[in-house]
């Protein structure tokens, strides 16, 4: 499984980059030694390799703030007192948070030299001078709140040591913080020794400081380029927040690099980045698993945490940071809750959970370290118990980062999911395009030929209407023109003869007792022998100037458009030959043995008071006057003769 795989090798890169980190620094001990009804028995042969811390009994002064000078010939009321703790939990009479107090101890030396203290915070403001001479201080002490300047500096003096007896005289004075002095030791050992700490923690801190808000911007950019996308925008927040409180807790580089920088503010800044981040942590894991984060617990933790972080941007730290507990409890709850939350996630096997539940276990284990360092209560009841197990207050930070990183893993695996999802999408619908151009192609085809098909269709439709139309200008059974056809033919012809006076000439032929042949021969073989007839005309008549048709029952006409007179004449008697010449038998004629038929003619160059049917007219009447005569014969009819 890839995922296990990369896992490993970033357990192995964490675990790498830490024992570096380690093996690089000097290995310094941490010396046990305490003070004893105010005085501290300095072993400087063990100091090449330990550093002390100036724990135990001290002289504690309430109320008094007193200098080197004044215990030259005076001596006051004291009480000896644990350190480090806060004052607000030591025996005596009227104490509380608030006041100013003067601690003291001697220090008894071998030998002497020069030597280095590490200084934590101290509440809020201090002095400290080492044989009479002021080596160290933090903010301005005073007697009330006006006259103080509270500050957080850690830092390092140097102070040379003598041989016998060294006094220490620190000076404190809060009105500022709920809790008053010394929450963690004074360290004393060595220049360098003291010094390697002093630099170790900084690096550290500002390689946490950095990391984060590297890690911080990267996923708000990442937020701006996909503004739909949330859990980078509260990730990215979570990261830049707990890069600022880097620089304000430990050894509180920002306040190195800017002294001056407000104490309150600086406060407010700190408890803050850690007020937000924990409705910031629900946000994102509400937005990475919407179904499954418990609605109500979601919007409870958004409305305390508002609450809590508008409570200390609106009051001062000695009003709001009494509070701090309560807030502390409700992280842990909601810690405790989103603990079970992944957990039942990891029984799920729900992908990726497994980076999110090694982060949040880191946070949520230095998280309640840091919490139970700095609640008050273990600063105010000296419970050694406790503070055996919660020694140093921040490890939070590592933890954060390793929480920040694990959860950029998260994001870097969904950002990368979503990026393999889109190529396989874009795949897909390349796939898809691809089939789409081939079915396009396809249709297109089926298109094209439907179209030809309909083309072709048409073409035969056109020609079935053709035909049908030619049908219904010809005789079915001679196939022949038919009188229709004729009628319009005879008009154009007529008109074009007309326009050009050029002779037009028509002839009627009508077949001789007819009547009898079909009596005598019955009516198929009339039809026969009309076709025989209709064939024999047709035959003769094939210039494009002619047309024959059938005009009804026995009778043809034929249209000869340019032909004069004596052409009409010629050929009417060329086929009147021609029909007998075919020697159809016709028993009952009186005018031959065979089938023969009499032809009227009539030529004529049209005029304006000429009509066709005048020419029709008498192509008839010469019709009329062969049947009437012989039969078996032409006659020729026309406009002169016709009117004689
Ligand atoms: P005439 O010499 O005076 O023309 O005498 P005819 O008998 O030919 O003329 P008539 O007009 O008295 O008769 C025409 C006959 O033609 C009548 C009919 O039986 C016949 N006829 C007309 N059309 C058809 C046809 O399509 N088929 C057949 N078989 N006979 C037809
Ligand atoms: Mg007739
Ligand atoms: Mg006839």
């Amino acid at each position: 499984m890839p995922n296990r795989k990369l896992f490993a090798s970033l357990l192995f890169i964490l675990i790498f980059f830490f024992t570096l980190v380690g093996s690089c620094s000097i290995s310094l001990a941490f010396k046990q030694e305490k003070a004893i009804k105010g005085v501290f028995e300095l072993q400087q042969d063990k100091l090449d390799k330990n550093i002390i811390k100036l724990d135990g009994e001290w002289e504690f002064y309430w109320q008094r703030l007193l200098e080197p000078k004044d215990f030259f010939d005076k001596t006051y009321d004291f009480n000896y007192v644990d350190l480090p703790n806060s004052w607000n939990g030591y025996k005596i009479n009227n104490i509380s948070g608030k006041g100013y107090a003067t601690y003291r101890l001697l220090l008894n030396a071998e030998q002497s030299g020069r030597l280095a203290l590490k200084l934590p915070r101290i509440l809020t403001a201090y002095k400290l001078w080492i044989n009479n001479d002021l080596i160290a201080s933090a903010g301005s002490v005073g007697q009330d709140r006006a006259s103080m300047i509270p500050q957080y500096l850690p830092q390092v003096a140097f102070f040379e040591v003598i041989e016998g007896t060294n006094e220490i005289i620190l000076q404190v004075s809060n009105y500022y913080h709920r809790s008053g002095g010394l929450l963690e030791s004074i360290l004393l050992g060595r220049e360098e020794n003291i010094l390697h700490l002093r630099y170790k923690s900084i690096a550290l801190e500002l390689f946490l400081f950095g990391s984060l808000l590297l890690m911080g911007l990267y996923h708000l950019a990442l937020f701006y380029f996909r503004r739909k996308y949330y859990p980078p925008l509260y990730f990215g927040l979570f990261c830049i927040l707990i890069a600022v409180r880097t620089l304000l807790v430990g050894e509180r580089f920002l306040i190195c690099l800017l002294p001056s920088f407000n104490w309150e503010l600086a406060h407010k800044i700190q408890t803050n980045a850690f007020y937000i981040t924990v409705p910031l942590v629900m946000m994102f894991f509400k937005t990475l698993f919407p179904q499954d984060i418990n609605t109500i617990i979601y919007k409870i933790t958004l409305i305390v945490g508002s609450a809590f972080s508008a409570l200390v941007i609106l009051t001062p730290a000695r009003i709001f940071t009494p509070f701090n507990p309560f807030y502390q409890i409700f992280a842990l709850l909601v810690i405790l809750y989103l603990t079970y939350f992944l957990i039942k996630k990891a029984r799920q096997r729900e992908k990726g959970v497994i980076f999110i539940i090694i982060g949040a276990l880191f946070l949520f284990f230095t998280s309640i370290n840091d919490i139970v360092f700095l609640s008050i209560w273990l600063n105010d009841s000296a419970s050694s118990f406790l503070r055996f197990f919660f020694r140093t207050g921040n490890l939070s930070s590592y933890g954060q980062l390793v929480f920040a990183f694990t959860q950029s893993l998260l994001l870097a695996q969904n950002f990368s999911r979503a990026l393999e999802q889109e190529e396989v999408t874009s795949i897909k619908l390349k796939e898809m395009n691809l089939n789409l151009d081939e079915l396009v192609k396809k249709r297109t085809q089926a298109l094209e030929e439907s179209k030809r098909e309909i083309a072709q269709q048409k073409a035969e439709l056109e020609e079935t209407n053709r035909v049908l139309y030619l049908l219904s200008l010809k005789d079915p059974l001679t196939n022949l023109w038919n009188r229709r056809h004729f009628d319009e033919t005879f008009q154009l012809e007529w008109n074009r003869a007309l326009r050009y006076k050029r002779p037009l000439s028509l002839m009627i032929i009508d077949v001789d007792n007819f009547k009898e042949y079909n009596d005598h021969y019955g009516h198929k073989a009339g039809d026969e022998c009309l076709v025989k007839v209709a064939q024999t005309l047709k035959n003769a008549f094939k210039r494009g100037t002619d047309l024959v048709a059938r005009y009804g029952g026995e009778e043809f006409v034929i249209i000869m458009a340019e032909t004069n007179r004596e052409d009409a004449i010629k050929r009417a008697e060329f086929i009147r030959n021609k029909i007998e010449s075919m020697q159809i038998p016709h028993e009952r004629s009186p005018v031959s043995s065979y089938i023969t038929v009499s032809i009227g003619v009539s030529t004529l160059i049209p005029d304006a008071n000429t009509t066709s049917s005048y020419l029709f007219e008498m192509a008839d009447q010469a019709l009329y006057q062969v049947k009437i005569g012989s039969r078996n014969n032409i006659a020729y009819l026309d406009h002169d003769l016709f009117n004689k």
